[in-house]
């Protein structure tokens, strides 16, 4: 299963609010055997939401939508999702009926709060206000990180794929005199490798075989210069 996700925010754009949930969802979706192919950053505009996310859930097999929920005038993911899906956006009756059960009066509801694209099946918010959606493999969920975790727990059994295993080296090197090794890893095994250099270089193997991925790390291990003389 491949998918895209997609932030809302003029804020992310601007640089004043760190990304967390783009990092944090394709961390689990990771561990789910999910591949990420996407993660867009858009503003707070129907049109650039409605865009990404038709082009989004044509190409992959779900798009997760986070950023943009709620009552006020730069809340426009639900209409930029609607809009995409050429659907209206109307009071979604078993939304409206959850938050009443769960303690919300409905005339303390800002108006909108349960305004959801038409057909779509409503995701309760169990650690704030405004509901999630999903219709036609768009999942759409809020932006406060704490009540995006919580929705995507709900939902994550929907979202699964092949296993893939990972290990670390760590090579006490440049970047540069390692490519024999990397190359020779790379043909002996079948894995992938990624290079991260920082103050050593990281070099992550990863697989869908388990065996051959320790394998692959235990003879990449004897090869290279581990920093302080670990192994
Ligand atoms: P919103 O859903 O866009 O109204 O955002 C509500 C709150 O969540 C704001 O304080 C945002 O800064 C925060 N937020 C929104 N999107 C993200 C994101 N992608 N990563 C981290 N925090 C976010
Ligand atoms: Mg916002």
């Amino acid at each position: 299963m491949n998918v895209a996700v997609v932030t809302v925010g003029d804020e992310l754009l601007a640089g004043r609010t760190t990304d967390t949930n783009a990092t944090w969802l394709c961390e689990r979706l990771a561990d789910r055997g999910v591949g990420v192919e996407r993660v867009t950053t858009v503003p707070d505009r129907i049109g650039d939401i409605a865009r990404v996310v038709n082009e989004y859930r044509a190409e992959y097999d779900a798009v997760i939508v986070t950023g943009g929920l709620g009552p006020t005038h730069d809340d426009l993911t639900m209409e930029g999702v609607a809009a995409a899906l050429g659907r209206s956006v109307e009071e979604h009756d078993a939304a409206l009926a959850w938050l009443e059960e769960n303690g919300y009066a409905r005339a303390d509801l800002a108006s909108g709060t349960t305004e959801l694209p038409a057909g779509a099946r409503a995701l309760h918010n169990e650690a704030g206000v405004a509901p999630g959606a999903v219709l036609e493999g768009v999942y759409v969920l809020p932006g406060v990180p704490e009540e995006m975790k919580a929705m995507f727990e709900t939902i994550a059994d929907e979202f699964s794929g092949t296993p893939t295993y990972r290990e670390t080296v760590v090579a006490d090197e440049p970047e540069s005199a390692l490519l024999d090794r990397i190359a020779d890893v790379r043909e002996r095994f079948d894995i992938t490798v990624g290079s991260y250099p920082g103050e050593s270089v990281r070099l992550e193997l990863t697989g869908t075989n388990e065996e051959t991925v320790e394998e692959a790390a235990a003879w990449l291990r004897e090869r290279v210069e581990s920093p302080d003389g670990e192994s």
